[in-house]
């Protein structure tokens, strides 16, 4: 059924489309010439086969799955086999980048990740390897921020939550925008996971800012984890019934995630109450708020489809919505990672009693 609707698309435009369908038009004509007349019918079934899955096709040629943005006209796949929806990855569609922007965020949070393991000192101990191991430019920063002379190394796990978080959230995501044209079944599947990660990444990012706060209040400090954690858990269970992947759910599904980012408001001002004039948490706020503001951003971008629906058409391949969304996610994630180190550098610095 999905793909007798894409074959149907795909036929209607054949006569004025210079892309997609009518590019194999020429081969079709060729191949015609060999079989009867009588078996025609056959032939152009067969040729509707040929055609499926290998070229992009226009908007109004996708199975109903696939129409999420009617104001991205061209450029996209349908129906592909998995083989060559693998392969797309180093052709250029409308989805290039959505899935580069993605893939390339995920693995440099997994080089900060293995870089961060390797510079942090270990829990309890004082790490006078950390000056010996400075690095230039870039990595300089990364090592400055730990702290030069830690008292006593607080547990690191919240922060490495943070990271898994992230990277779990760019890779799903950039599965999601590889394979979601293989068939109705994998995109089902790979939305839900794709949700699952940003739900995953909001609430993981709780977690340095919360557990580093109240550090010495662990009543506080479980409440807030906790709360954050249910609240992730809430949005997952919300983001894998069916109804919310529907495309009329597009707002619904901004303002669910942007609360759920939202709510970090509440542990992030009772942060200022509690350590009022410390410089670390000023410091740390304003990266918050900045973070707040590119994820913000985002999910108005994402909601809203501009600039694509200033001017559709005009931003199939780079430019629209979702590419900028993914920058804005990559950017803010950054952000909360600087923000992770200061944190670290400041309760390696001014430990508590109680850990
Ligand atoms: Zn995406």
């Amino acid at each position: 059924m999905v793909r007798s609707s894409a074959h149907d698309g795909c036929t209607t435009k054949l006569a004025s489309s210079k892309e997609g369908c009518a590019d194999s038009e020429e081969d079709y004509q060729g191949f015609k010439k060999y079989v009867p007349e009588s078996i025609s019918y056959g032939a152009e079934r067969l040729k509707q086969e040929v055609k499926k899955g290998y070229e992009l096709v226009k908007f109004q040629a996708l199975p109903e799955h696939l129409k999420d943005n009617e104001f991205i006209f061209k450029h996209y796949r349908s129906d592909w086999p998995l083989r060559e929806a693998l392969g797309s990855i180093f052709t250029i569609h409308n989805e290039t980048l959505n899935i580069w922007t993605h893939l390339v965020g995920f693995f440099v949070f997994m080089g900060l990740t293995i870089y961060t393991a390797m510079k942090l000192p270990p829990v309890g101990e004082i790490p006078s390897m950390i000056h010996q191991l400075r690095w230039h430019s870039v990595t300089d920063e990364l090592t400055n921020m730990v702290a030069p002379q830690p008292q006593k190394a607080i547990s690191r796990w919240p922060f490495f939550v943070f990271l898994s978080g992230a990277m779990f959230c760019l890779l799903s995501s950039s599965v999601c925008h590889l394979l979601y044209c293989h068939s109705e079944l994998m995109a089902r599947f790979l939305l839900k996971l794709d949700y699952i990660g940003i739900a995953y990444l909001i609430a993981a990012s709780f977690y340095p800012p919360v557990y580093y706060t109240f550090l010495c209040n662990p009543l506080l400090r479980n409440t807030y984890l906790t709360g954050i954690t249910c609240l992730g858990l809430v949005t997952v269970a919300v983001s894998l019934m069916p109804r919310f992947q529907t495309h009329r759910y597009r707002p619904f599904r901004a303002i669910l995630f942007a609360s759920m980012g939202i709510s970090g408001i509440v542990p992030c001002v009772h942060k200022l109450l509690l350590h009022w004039g410390e410089p670390a948490a000023e410091t740390t706020f304003y990266l918050e708020v900045t973070m707040g503001g590119l994820y913000g951003l985002g999910a108005v971008i994402y909601a809203t489809r501009i600039p694509e629906r200033w001017k559709p058409g005009h931003f199939d391949i780079a430019g629209h919505s979702h590419q900028l969304f993914h920058i804005l996610v990559v950017a803010g994630a950054l952000t909360h990672y600087r923000a992770g180190l200061l944190y670290l550098k400041w309760r390696d610095e001014q430990g508590c009693e109680v850990i």
